[in-house]
């Protein structure tokens, strides 16, 4: 090992596709994370196009820098990817077909897809003759291993549930095996209703007293803060990242979410699940947003009794029996619309708690008394109903994503 420390890996994702913005490169953020868990160090991500040159010479790089290259993309089986045959020249091998892989290739076919096999199909299944095979048990293209100078190269599908199943199944318990990594430590709790530099105000002298090895890290996102807390030391760092972990709660006080590592919705399904209450959406201006997130959550069925996107006024007032003079005199946005809309859904449904939403979004519809960006959200119950308003300056995607997370905040608070 170049280190015996540590387990440096590089990531190199290939595909022209990542280079002119058309695809998103979740792959190497995927990898980076799970890696992290296990205690091996992401020195480098590289995005390259399929192109043999650059190929050749990242490989080359890269391998001479880390412990471990992990390689995404570029083995489908079109002439544009490249990176199989380049594999196999890089490591001085000899293509050969994998017995288990191509059976595995026309298992797919014949009995998944039901297509004809064509010979480009087939040749998903040949390898270079000196590679460990991983086989892919969600698609056609196997996985190669190859040992060079004291690195590790290991060639996967670009395809992220296909890559993500062979880290899993293969590559990542073999690293952790190999290498006896020590897990990183990690303790996350989430807050919200107040931004990351007032938060860093709260916690200045908390910051200040850390132990050298434990880190605080503050990761922001769609108007909460997540707080990390950090180590890479076993055993007796276990009873002191606790320590801190339970001073941090105390300073956060009032705005922490929960002491987990889990997003907004699954808390309020949590809370929902666990008091056998059940939820129904009236939903505006998020136009189903909030009940997709809700129904993101495996066993929401439990709890979520389903939605109505009342869009229109008339659907507000025909579906959900909002009063139209409710409509008339104080507007579509305004607290007495979102309360009627939630009474509304809730009574049609059924549902222990509801939610509904009303806002401009913009970029036109707001007025002096209501601007762009004015939100209205409420809550009933059977003993009570409770509104609120929020006001946000975004773009339109942005605004209905924020909506989405301060209602379900609202949401949240109100049951708990
Ligand atoms: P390939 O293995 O190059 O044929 O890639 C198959 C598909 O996987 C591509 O069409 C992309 O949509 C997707 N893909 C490839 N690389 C990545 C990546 N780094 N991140 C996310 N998706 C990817
Ligand atoms: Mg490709």
């Amino acid at each position: 090992m170049k280190n015996p420390n540590t387990l440096t890996v590089s990531l190199v994702t290939i595909g022209d596709e990542l280079l002119i913005g058309q695809t998103i490169d979740t792959n190497s953020a995927w990898m980076a994370k799970e890696l992290n868990h296990i205690g091996a160090s992401v020195k480098r991500r590289v995005a390259i196009g399929d192109n043999w040159d650059d190929i050749w010479n990242c490989l080359q790089k890269e391998g001479e820098a880390a412990d471990v290259v992990l390689i995404t993309g570029g083995l489908g089986p079109t002439s544009d990817d490249i990176t199989k045959p380049l594999l196999c020249k890089f490591f001085g091998g000899k293509m050969t077909t994998d017995k288990a892989a191509l059976e595995n290739v026309i298992d797919i076919f014949t009995k998944k897809l039901n297509r004809p096999l064509l010979d480009r199909n087939l040749w998903q299944a040949d390898v270079p003759d000196n590679c460990t095979v991983l086989q892919n048990k969600r698609g056609t293209a196997p996985g190669m291993w190859f040992e060079k100078d004291n690195t590790i190269y290991v060639s996967m599908p670009g395809v992220p549930h296909e890559m993500k199943g062979m880290m899993q199944d293969d590559v990542l318990p073999i690293l952790k095996d190999r290498f006896m990594l020590h897990a990183i430590q990690h303790r996350t709790l989430l807050t919200a209703g107040i931004g990351e530099s007032f938060l860093a105000e709260i916690l200045v002298e908390f910051e200040q007293e850390l132990p050298q090895h434990i880190k605080l890290a503050y990761l922001p996102s769609y108007g909460m803060v997540r707080l990390r807390l950090t180590t890479s030391e076993q055993n007796a760092a276990q009873g002191e990242i606790k320590l801190e972990f339970d001073k941090l709660k105390k300073l956060v006080g009032d705005y922490l979410v929960i002491d987990q590592d889990l997003s907004l919705q699954e808390t309020v399904s949590n809370i929902l699940k666990s008091s056998k209450k059940t939820l129904s959406i009236a939903e505006s201006c998020t136009g189903g947003y909030i009940s997709h997130l809700i129904t993101l959550i495996p066993g929401s069925s439990t709890f979520f009794l389903g939605s109505v996107v009342s869009y229109s006024n008339e659907m507000k007032v025909e579906i959900l029996d909002v009063p139209s003079e409710i409509i008339n005199q104080h507007g579509a946005v305004s607290l007495e619309t979102v309360a009627k809309m939630a009474e509304g859904i809730r009574r049609k449904t059924g549902s222990d708690y509801a939610l509904a939403t009303s806002g401009i979004m913009g970029p036109e519809g707001g007025t002096e008394q209501k601007t762009l960006g004015h939100v209205c959200v409420a809550v009933s119950s059977a003993q009570t109903t409770t509104t609120t308003t929020f006001d946000f300056r975004f773009d339109r995607k942005r605004n209905i994503e924020l909506t989405a997370v301060h209602a379900l905040n609202f949401l949240r608070k109100n049951i708990g």
